[in-house]
């Protein structure tokens, strides 16, 4: 791992939060190009958003994007999450 260098970033890389291939060093959070997660999962200071951040929005983007209601949308942002590295072991997503 080194951060001074200009190698190219792995194109492989996929998001852990959300799922979404990262390209590009811009695809990753501000100021990490190494990140595990993308920029859209970051905060301005590059650190990985709070859960119910991700929710809200991801749920948002399922009523909008899908035309879904809220309980539709929240049940498909939770099956979506826990299929993901960042949060399938979230507290809130264990269970039923
Ligand atoms: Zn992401």
């Amino acid at each position: 791992m080194s951060y001074d260098s200009d190698e190219t970033i792995q194109v492989s890389a996929t998001c852990v939060s959300c799922g979404m291939p990262m390209a590009s060093a811009a695809d990753h959070a501000p100021g990490h190009p190494e990140s595990a997660w993308c920029a859209y999962c970051s905060t301005p200071n590059g650190d990985l958003q709070s859960f119910e951040e991700r929710f809200e929005r991801m749920t948002q983007w399922e009523m909008r994007r899908k035309g879904r209601d809220r309980a539709s949308a929240e049940a498909a942002t939770r099956a979506y999450m826990s299929a993901m590295p960042a949060w399938r072991d979230y507290p809130r997503l264990r269970g039923k």
